[in-house]
């Protein structure tokens, strides 16, 4: 069975890693989202992409959910002892290893999706991690901000700002320009099954759907699409993501995001058992749909959900 997710960073990551305990022979691509990805300290810094590869390899932060374990931040603080910042992004003594390696790479030519490989090399995250694109796609997001418009990049509303004032839009600036990675066009044509783990709808998996191509090659593929709900309750389970859907005017609600999706795109969609109301709201917009628990509190959690995912796959393809 070949599997091809779209993923962000811990919603996909923690999803991922129930996928590959549920379906252990499945073969498995990862269309990773780069519109997260920002230049500090002259590095290049892919910060879904790792989150992918440090959970899936065994090397994340699992409390904090992005970021090395047993992380130490000696350089962080030398170079702000030079006034050298930003402060505000959190790059460990052992992440910056990565971003070096990354950026070198990059440096001597090689494509980010030969430098994701090489980097995946020493993961062995199990699975095939592909970057939406080799192309540069930076997620920005207009603010307004003492009555003036801004925009500022993704990692500044985010880690910055906290999302506390609102988004007004979110644009992945390059992605019109960009194509998709090597392989991927061709992982999505070859799929079985296409899963949107619980990411962000808009500034992870819709940025993926961004670059074009990608968004067509899901549609026009005769697989079975599924995706599962990042918002429990009328609210993200984590994060802000009710702060970017209000920015393309989409409800904080589990059916308003598989309406927004829409039934052109996916052809089922899990919602939490806490949204069990919603169902058929969801099957009325021509998506199958069904109510489990979608907390991913632990591995097994995450693995019961992919199970479900995979079983309503089958179900909309008979
Ligand atoms: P990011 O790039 O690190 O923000 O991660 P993703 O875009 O992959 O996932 C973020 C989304 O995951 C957020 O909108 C959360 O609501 C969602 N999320 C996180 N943990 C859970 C969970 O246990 N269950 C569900 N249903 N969603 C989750
Ligand atoms: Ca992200």
């Amino acid at each position: 069975m070949r599997i091809v997710v779209l993923a962000g960073g811990i919603g996909g990551a923690r999803f991922l890693r129930g996928l590959k305990q549920a379906a252990p022979d499945a073969e498995i691509t990862v269309i990773g989202n780069t519109g997260d990805d920002i230049h500090l300290f002259g590095l290049k810094v892919c910060p879904d992409l790792d989150t992918v590869m440090y959970t899936l390899g065994g090397g994340i932060d699992e409390k904090q959910g992005w970021g090395r374990r047993d992380e130490t931040f000696h350089l962080k603080e030398e170079l702000a002892a030079y006034g050298v910042g930003p402060e505000w992004f959190g790059l460990g003594d052992r992440d910056f290893a990565t971003h070096i390696v990354r950026t070198q790479m990059l440096g001597a030519g090689f494509p980010l999706s030969a430098v994701t490989e090489a980097l995946c090399d020493r993961w062995q995250p199990g699975v095939r991690l592909l970057p939406m694109s080799d192309d540069r796609i930076e997620t920005h997001v207009a603010v307004e901000v003492d009555g003036e418009q801004r925009a500022v990049h993704f990692q500044e509303y985010w880690v910055r700002m906290r999302a506390s004032v609102p988004a007004l839009a979110v644009v992945p600036v390059g992605a019109e320009q960009a194509e998709p990675a090597p392989g991927v066009l061709e992982a999505i044509a070859e799929a079985d099954i296409v899963l949107f783990p619980p990411s962000n709808p808009v500034v992870s998996i819709g940025t993926i759907l961004a670059v074009p191509g990608i968004r067509e090659a899901i549609a026009e593929a005769a697989v079975p699409v599924v995706g599962l709900s990042p918002i429990v309750g009328g609210a993200p389970v984590r994060g802000m993501a009710d702060k970017v859907l209000a920015a393309i005017g989409v409800e904080a609600d589990a059916a308003a995001v598989a309406e927004h999706y829409g039934s052109g795109l996916v052809d089922g969609w899990l919602v939490d058992t806490a949204d069990a109301g919603v169902v058929e709201r969801v099957e009325s917009a021509g998506i199958r749909c069904r109510a489990v628990p979608l907390m991913m509190t632990d591995v097994d959690a995450a693995a019961r959900m992919a199970a479900e995912a995979l079983r309503l796959a089958e179900e909309v393809s008979a």
